[in-house]
C-alpha cells in the first residue's frame, strides 16, 4: 500500500490522518508547530480553563458525531448546559437578549418597529437571480434593511469570521444563506421549508446544531487523535518543498526528504503560498498569500462571581462596530461547560481584532487585558481586578472569504487536476468553522482512499 504524507497537524490533518490509518494506509503527518491542533489550544491553570482557540464544536454534520464515537471520546464529550442557551446582541450600550421564538421577536427592544417590518417583509422581496456576487452586507440590506445589517448581522459576522461584512462574500462565506435564497427565494420561507430537506439529509442548520466540547476542553480531540498516530507525527517539521516523482510525491521537511504516493495539504493558505511545488505542469501557489487572515486576541479572564453583576448565564454576547466597543464578543465559558472556573467563580472568552480593529489584535498582553477588561466593565458589570488573565495572539486567524475567494478555489481545483495524488482540505477551502474542517478531514481521507 502506497503511504501518505499530510502537511499539518490541525483537526483536519489529523482527523484525515486518522481515517486513513484506520483504513490500513501508511501515514505521515508533518507539523511545523510543536504542539498538534492547530488553532485549538486549550490550557488548564489555577482551576480554570482557557480555550484560546475555538470553544465549541457545532454538530452540524452526521461526521463529526462519527469522529467523535471513533476516536472513543463518547464518554468525554460535554454538551452545553441548556440553560445557557441565551445569546446578547449589544444595543444602546448593553447586552439585550436575542429572542429565541418569533413572539420574543416581536416584543424584543434590539430592533426597531422599522427592522421588525423588513423582517416580516422579507418573503415578498424577488430573489436576485442576476449571478452578482454580493457581500453579506448587500444582501442584509437588500433583504432586511440597514438596521438589521448594523445591530445584527454585523455581530454575527464577527463572531463566526471576526469578518467585515460589507468583504464578505455571500456565496463563499454564507453559502446556505445564497441557498436559501436560490431555492426558496426567501431566507424566512427556506428556514421554515427548507427544514425537511435538511432533515433528510443529515445536516443540521447552525442555530440549531448542538454545541459541545470535552471535559478539558477541545484540545481533548486533537491530543487523542495524535496519540494514535505515535511516531507517524513529525512536530517540529515544517514542510518546504514538494516535487513530483513517477510514483507520486517527495517530501522535504525540516528534518529530510521521503517519497509518498500522495500528499494531501492541510495547513493553512499563507504557508501554501510559500511551499516550492516542483512539478511537470507548473501553477503557481504564490496568490493563496493575498488571502487575508487578520489578527484576533483572544482573552480568557477569570473574575469572582461577586465581582460580575451580569448573570453571564447564556453562551455568550456578540458586539456589533457601531456600538463603539472594542472586544468583538464575549463567551460565557463558565456557564457553557462545567469545569471551566473553580467553584465561585467565572471565566469569561473575549476577542479582540479581527478585520474590524486588525491593530487591535496584535496589543501586547497588558493592553489586551486592558482593553478588555474596560469594555466588560461598562458591559457586564465587572468590577475589581481579574483572578485569572491570560491571552494568545494569533497573528492570522481566520481566513476571510472575501468576494472573489471563488479565484482561489478555483485554483486549488486546476492544482489538483494538473498534479494528481495532490490534494488539498481545510478551513481555506471547505468552510472555516471546526466542524467544516472535520468534515473536510474526513472527506479528503476517502477521496485518497480511491486514488491509491
Ligand atoms: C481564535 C479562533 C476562534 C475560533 N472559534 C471557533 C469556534 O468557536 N467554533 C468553530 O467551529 N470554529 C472556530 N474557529 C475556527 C476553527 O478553529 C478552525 O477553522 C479550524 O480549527 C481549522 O483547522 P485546520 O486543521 O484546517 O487548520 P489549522 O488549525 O490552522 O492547522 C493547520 C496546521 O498546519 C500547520 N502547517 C502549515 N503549513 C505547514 C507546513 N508547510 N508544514 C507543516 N505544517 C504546516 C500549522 O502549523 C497548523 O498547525 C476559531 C478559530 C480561531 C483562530
Amino acid at each position: 500500500m502506497k503511504s501518505v504524507a499530510i502537511i499539518g497537524a490541525g483537526i483536519t490533518g489529523l482527523t484525515a490522518a486518522f481515517y486513513l490509518k484506520r483504513q490500513g494506509v501508511p501515514v505521515t503527518v508533518f507539523e511545523s508547530g510543536s504542539r498538534a491542533g492547530g488553532v485549538i489550544q486549550s490550557i488548564r491553570k489555577d482551576g480554570f480553563l482557557a480555550e484560546f482557540g475555538p470553544n465549541t464544536i457545532l454538530e452540524t454534520s452526521p461526521k463529526i458525531a462519527q469522529l467523535i464515537r471513533d476516536a472513543g471520546l463518547e464518554s468525554r464529550k460535554l454538551a452545553t448546559d441548556p440553560k445557557a442557551e441565551a445569546r446578547y446582541v449589544v444595543r444602546y450600550g448593553r447586552p439585550i437578549e436575542m429572542p429565541a421564538k418569533p413572539l420574543g421577536f416581536i416584543t424584543t427592544p434590539l430592533f426597531t418597529a422599522k427592522a421588525k417590518l423588513a423582517v416580516l417583509r422579507e418573503p415578498f422581496i424577488k430573489p436576485r437571480r442576476d449571478g452578482v456576487e454580493e457581500s453579506i452586507g448587500q444582501f442584509v440590506v437588500r433583504r432586511f434593511n440597514q438596521e438589521f445589517l448594523d445591530h445584527a448581522i454585523d455581530a454575527l459576522v464577527a463572531g463566526i469570521y471576526a469578518g467585515d461584512p460589507d468583504k464578505l462574500s455571500l456565496p463563499h462565506a454564507f453559502p446556505k444563506l445564497k441557498a436559501l435564497e436560490d431555492n426558496y427565494g426567501s431566507m424566512i420561507k427556506g428556514q421554515i421549508f427548507g427544514a425537511r430537506d435538511r432533515k433528510k439529509s443529515g445536516e443540521v442548520a447552525k442555530d440549531r446544531a448542538a454545541k459541545f466540547s470535552f471535559d478539558e476542553g477541545l484540545q481533548v480531540l486533537p491530543d487523542t487523535l495524535a496519540a494514535q498516530l505515535g511516531d507517524s507525527l513529525k512536530l517540529n517539521t515544517p514542510v518546504t518543498k514538494l516535487t513530483q516523482t513517477a510514483n507520486g510525491w517527495r517530501v522535504i521537511a525540516a528534518s529530510g526528504e521521503a517519497e509518498f504516493g500522495a500528499v494531501i495539504y492541510c495547513g493553512t493558505a499563507y504557508k501554501l503560498a510559500e511551499l516550492v511545488i516542483e512539478a511537470v505542469k507548473k501553477i503557481s501557489n504564490s496568490t493563496f498569500s493575498e488571502i487575508s487572515y487578520p489578527p484576533v486576541g483572544a482573552v480568557v479572564l477569570g473574575f469572582r462571581r461577586e465581582d460580575v453583576t451580569h448573570p453571564a448565564c447564556g453562551f455568550g454576547m456578540l458586539i456589533p462596530k457601531i456600538e463603539g466597543f472594542k472586544i468583538l464578543g464575549t463567551i460565557f465559558s463558565s456557564a457553557l461547560f462545567p469545569n471551566r472556573a473553580p467553584a465561585g467563580h467565572i471565566t469569561l472568552t473575549s476577542y479582540i481584532g479581527g478585520a474590524r480593529y486588525p491593530e487591535l489584535g496584535l496589543l501586547p498582553e497588558k493592553d489586551l487585558i486592558g482593553a478588555t477588561l474596560a469594555d466588560l466593565r461598562v458591559l457586564l458589570g465587572v468590577k475589581g481586578q481579574p483572578v485569572f488573565a491570560h491571552t494568545k495572539t494569533w497573528p492570522k486567524a481566520i481566513p476571510q472569504y472575501n468576494i472573489g475567494y471563488g479565484k482561489y478555489r478555483d485554483l486549488l481545483k486546476e492544482l489538483e487536476a494538473q498534479n494528481s495524488n495532490l490534494v488539498f482540505a481545510g478551513h481555506y477551502r471547505d468552510g472555516v468553522s471546526l466542524g467544516d474542517s472535520i468534515v473536510s478531514g474526513a472527506n479528503i481521507a476517502e477521496r485518497v482512499k480511491q486514488l491509491l
